[in-house]
């Protein structure tokens, strides 16, 4: 159970995310939406201890996340960054297994394991061979995936991951995505600044605004009660930007 008790971040006194209590679900996917800036990525940071909170804290499986335990509480979690986060000098196999190899495992548990998640996110197993920049934009998605995956964590931080792909590409990554997680049972969180793409993998969608949750609620309760003006406009913008009227 991952979980931000009071916590809150301020860069250079600009409120990044505001004291606040967030519980994730075990086993559900909990989809942090809103518009960019609104904190999203820093809630990861906060949950994958990247960033320390100001104030409040962070704790997982009851845990207080700290400077000391973070590296090995990490490791319980798999975590996507914006951009997928490959290193470019390292071929798609090397980032992959880069952790597992600094653990120790030896190469015939690593292909072993690497196999398993090519299936599983269906990638063609030779182009673990390829650099990043050799790899097409949802290629290179699904092997942020399958890096993230390696230690078999308790939990996945997705942030935006489907973001920087072209639409055909994000819907069919959005099919499998789902497929995936459903297979997989893991407890989810998702970063998007997209209502439909919240609507398609949220139990329950988190709405920020300005470092706040405003709304936090099963998908249908966001577009038929929005708890407030931002709420009801964020959900008209996007549903009147797809065409589908007011
Ligand atoms: P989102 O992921 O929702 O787009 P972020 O959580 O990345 O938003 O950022 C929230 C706010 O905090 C933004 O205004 C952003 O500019 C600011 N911020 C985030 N990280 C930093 C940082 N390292 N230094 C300064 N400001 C930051
Ligand atoms: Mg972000």
């Amino acid at each position: 159970m991952l979980e931000l008790r009071g916590a809150s971040k301020s860069y250079e006194g600009a409120v990044a995310l505001a004291p606040t209590d967030l519980a994730v679900p075990e086993g559900r996917t909990l989809v942090l939406l809103g518009p960019s800036g609104c904190g999203k990525s820093t809630i990861l940071r906060l949950l994958t201890g990247l960033v320390s909170p100001d104030a409040g804290e962070v704790r997982i499986d009851g845990e207080l996340l700290t400077a000391e335990n973070a590296p090995e509480l990490r490791r319980r979690l798999g975590y996507v960054i914006q951009e997928g986060g490959l290193f470019p000098h390292l071929t798609a196999g090397e980032n992959a297994g880069l952790l597992a190899r600094w653990l120790g495992w030896g190469e015939e548990r690593l292909r072993g394991r690497l196999e398993e998640l090519c299936a599983l996110t269906r990638l063609e197993p030779a182009l673990l061979e390829r650099y990043p920049s050799e790899l097409s934009g949802g290629q290179r998605q699904r092997v942020a995936l399958l890096r993230a995956l390696v230690l078999d964590p308790e939990a996945l931080l997705l942030d935006e991951p489907l973001g920087a792909l072209d639409p055909l590409v994000r819907a069919e990554l959005q099919v499998e995505l789902r497929e995936i997680v459903r297979r997989l049972g893991k407890t989810v969180v998702l970063v998007t600044h997209d209502l439909a793409e919240a609507a398609w993998f949220a139990d329950e969608v988190v709405l920020l605004e300005a470092g706040r949750v405003v709304q936090r609620g099963a998908y249908r309760e966001l577009v038929e009660s929005p708890a407030t003006g931002f709420v009801r406009r964020f959900v008209e913008a996007q549903r009147l930007g797809r065409g589908e009227g007011a």
